[in-house]
């Protein structure tokens, strides 16, 4: 156990994670980022942003997220290659348990993010990393001049969709409902992909193959009717499911277990603070997990001087 008491330990390094890292950074806390995998966030796995301010013509997610990594380092952000297992509140600070050994800190910023929701089908567990992706720009160059599906209707599904047809012959885009959760201007841009086929009112009940993908069983919501798409490749895109397990016990979540925090990003126990969209927010971005990350930043400073 090392004797330092940091002002703030953040968990994730997401956008908001990264941020939170800038902005402690930058106002002199003494903070430390933990991070299991590699920095980035689901951002990082996202092909191209075309919404985030200053870059007009588009940036990758992976550049986006690597300069926001870079500008933290270089502010001093101390970022570690750890997962935090567990914490307890002492009087005045908390005690983390982490794969790298124990920590202590006055303050405590979640940015764990989310992880992609699978669809608990037939074949999907069996098929998974064999044809079955839930990350196009991870796995989508391998379907050059085949015919994939993509389930959802969402942005992400629109998104990654539209960026899969650089590779494949043909995008089956297979929703739920007939109408779209995207916003307005991915749906009409997919409209008018001659490589993009959509199925709506459709559901998929089973991905079928040996040893990789070789179709989905569709089922007509509307009619019953049921079909079998050949494809050799599917991404999942139905939805997140918020990285909040840990704290189940310790701090308030809703009931989809996203952590509630208030307008200054404080949760239900003074000291911790959560951003980005691990937090109940009505709205997932990497600009308004960036500016939780400030704001939780700021947030935990202002605690710290009045502990
Ligand atoms: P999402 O908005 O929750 O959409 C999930 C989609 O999956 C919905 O269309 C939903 O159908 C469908 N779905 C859920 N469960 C299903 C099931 N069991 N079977 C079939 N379909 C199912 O998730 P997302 O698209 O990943 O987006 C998550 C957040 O990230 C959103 O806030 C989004 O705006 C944001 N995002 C933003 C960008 C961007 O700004 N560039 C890019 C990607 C994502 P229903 O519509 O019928 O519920």
């Amino acid at each position: 156990m090392t004797d330092i008491l940091y002002d703030t330990v953040i968990i994730g390094a997401g956008a908001a994670g990264l941020t939170a890292g800038i902005y402690a950074s930058r106002a002199n806390m003494k903070s430390i980022l933990f991070e299991k995998f590699a920095p980035g966030g689901q951002a990082a796995l996202t092909a191209f942003v075309e919404n985030y301010p200053g870059f007009p013509d588009g940036v990758s997610g992976f550049d986006l997220m690597e300069k926001m990594r870079s500008q933290a380092v270089k502010y001093g952000l101390e970022i570690k290659t750890a997962e935090v297992t567990s914490l307890t509140q002492d009087t005045h600070d908390f005690s983390l348990e982490t794969t790298a050994g124990e920590i202590r800190t006055k303050t405590i910023i979640i940015c764990t993010g989310v992880r992609p929701r699978h669809l608990g089908i037939p074949g999907e567990k069996e098929l998974f990393g064999k044809g079955i992706s839930t990350c196009a720009t991870c796995d989508g160059a391998f379907y050059r001049n085949l015919e994939v599906a993509v389930i959802g209707g969402g942005d992400s599904a629109l998104d990654e969709g539209i960026y899969l047809t650089r590779f494949a012959s043909k995008v089956h885009i297979i929703h739920r409902r007939d109408t779209f959760r995207a916003i307005g201007p991915l749906v009409v841009k997919a409209e008018h992909d001659p490589k993009i086929q959509f199925h709506l009112d459709t559901i998929v009940t089973a991905v079928n193959g040996e040893n990789s993908v070789e179709s989905v069983t569709l089922k007509n919501v509307r009619t019953g009717e049921e079909s079998v798409l050949p494809v050799s490749g599917v991404f999942l895109y139905v939805g997140l499911l918020p990285n909040s397990e840990m704290f189940r016990e310790f701090i308030k979540l809703n009931d989809q277990g996203f952590i509630k925090a208030d307008e200054i990003l404080a949760t239900s126990v003074p000291g911790v603070f959560a951003a980005g969209d691990v937090r109940e927010t009505p709205l997932r971005q990497i600009i308004t997990a960036a500016s939780d990350g400030a704001l939780a930043a700021h947030s935990a400073g202002k605690y710290v001087e009045t502990i």
